[in-house]
């Protein structure tokens, strides 16, 4: 399967902003970006006057990169939102949102979204009861995600029970003690917490 190689706060430096690729270092003091706020590289000091089509391009490579996925499949979530009724933009976001690794991560099963990713496609869990470990599978209003069985007592889950459940997002339930959540409904355009400016992306597709 196709990923990215290069270092995950490089990524984050190129794009001038924090994108929380790497779960609990994000909110600590070791955060290359907090350090290092610049561009990587022998000119990543050096300012330089950005046009609109680079900052619509810019937006793009950050919405990929905090999602973690490629240029085509990127595109192909960009004609599906295209073709759904509503705000291209908007619906973009949702079908980024719906993927299983995304939603892994958002319960607070994994603490980031590559570690979550990892997680599915290491066949940890069920949807609905079926096996499932393709990272890009979309979930639907009423699955149900749950930890198979024969996973639960690894350390790490273990772990996972005795989590406390913070702020879950209102689309999502989980329940650590039986390591299984539900997809209460649709995520919508407040339920995404990434920055991103997605008309910026939607114009650049556009054009
Ligand atoms: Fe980005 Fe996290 Fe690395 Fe900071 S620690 S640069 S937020 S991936």
């Amino acid at each position: 399967m196709a990923k990215y190689t290069e270092s995950k706060c490089r990524l984050c430096r190129r794009e001038g902003a924090k994108l929380f690729l790497k779960g609990e270092r994000c909110f600590k003091g070791t955060c290359a970006f907090e350090k290092r706020p610049v561009a990587p590289g022998q000119h990543g000091m050096a300012r330089k006057k950005v046009s609109e089509y680079g900052l619509q391009l810019r937006e793009k490579q950050k919405c990929k990169r905090i999602y973690g996925v490629l240029e085509g499949q990127f595109r192909t979530y960009y004609e599906k939102a295209d073709r759904m009724k509503g705000i291209t933009g908007e619906n973009m976001l949702s079908l980024l949102e719906r993927r299983l690794d995304n939603v892994i991560f958002r319960m607070g099963i994994g603490s980031s979204r590559s570690q979550a990713r990892q997680l599915v496609t290491h066949a940890h869990f069920t949807v609905n009861g079926k096996n499932v470990n393709i990272a890009s599978y979309s979930v639907k209003v009423g699955d149900v995600i749950a930890v198979k069985e024969s996973k639960k007592d690894n350390k790490y889950f273990s772990e996972i029970k005795q989590m406390k459940v913070g702020a879950m997002p209102k689309w999502l339930e989980f329940n650590p003690e039986t390591l299984t959540g539900k997809i209460l409904a649709l995520p919508t355009r407040e339920d995404v917490d990434v920055q991103i400016a997605e008309h910026m992306i939607i114009e650049l597709y556009s054009k």
